[in-house]
This record gives structure tokens, C-alpha cells and sequence, in this order.
């Protein structure tokens, strides 16, 4: 059961880190439409870190075929690419926690999908608003 629910949180959390990017990859500033399979959600800390998985800051939208195996073969690039999205102190606070023991048997899995969905139809909504200026 609690995979059913992950595997919904994933899906809903990578469209909402794609709307919220506006469908543009920030790596190399291609835009995308809307439900176009080859924008990818990244995630910083990877996704078996979970007190990470489903954290707004640790995402990032990027080309699934150009961008996002680039730089993932880079972890220089990586880092500064991490560092210039988030800031220093955010990516010292992640390793920081990063370390400690996270008891994710205690995640209320539908109370945060119920606020990832929230979210998701809160960044649709501005996303249509913004487009629908030009
Ligand atoms: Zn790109």
C-alpha cells in the first residue's frame, strides 16, 4: 500500500517541480510544453533520501536526454549547478541532514499528498495565468 502511494506522491511531485519551473529545463533554459515526457524532474539529494524526496528545494527541472545525463555524469558541474540554485548554506544544511537517521516509517503519506496536491494545483493555476499574458 505504501508503495501505491509513493509511486502517486512521485508522479504528483514531479509535475508540480514542472509547472512550478514553468516546463523549462534551468539548466540550459529550453522550454517544453506542458506534459512533455522529455522534461525530467531532478532531485539533489536522491530519492532514497527521504527526508528529501518530496522537498520542493531539492528538485529541479531538466532535458531528460541532454541535460540532466550531462550533468549527472559531472559531479563538479553537478555541485555548482546545486550551489547556484540553492545557495551554500542550503546545500551545507541538506549534507547536514543528509546524515542524520530519518525515520520515514513516520511520514504521513496521505497528509502529504494531500499537500502536494495542493501544491500542484496552486503552481497549474499560476502557470496558466502566466501564459496566458502573452
Ligand atoms: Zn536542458
Amino acid at each position: 500500500m505504501n508503495e501505491d502511494i509513493k509511486k502517486e506522491l512521485d508522479k504528483e511531485f514531479s509535475l508540480a517541480v514542472k509547472y512550478r519551473d514553468m516546463w523549462m529545463c534551468k539548466l540550459c533554459g529550453k522550454v517544453y510544453y506542458a506534459g512533455d515526457p522529455d522534461l525530467e524532474c531532478s532531485h539533489f539529494r536522491r530519492r532514497k533520501n527521504y527526508q528529501y524526496r518530496w522537498d520542493f528545494d531539492n528538485a529541479v527541472s531538466l532535458c531528460k536526454y541532454d541535460c540532466h545525463k550531462k550533468i549527472d555524469a559531472d559531479p563538479k558541474a553537478y555541485e555548482k549547478f546545486k550551489i547556484t540554485m540553492l545557495g551554500e548554506d542550503k546545500v551545507n544544511e541538506m549534507n547536514l541532514n543528509s546524515k542524520k537517521i530519518f525515520k520515514y516509517n513516520n511520514i504521513n503519506y496521505e497528509e502529504l499528498l494531500g499537500e502536494i496536491r495542493t501544491r500542484l494545483v496552486e503552481e497549474i493555476y499560476r502557470y496558466e495565468k502566466l501564459c496566458s499574458r502573452y
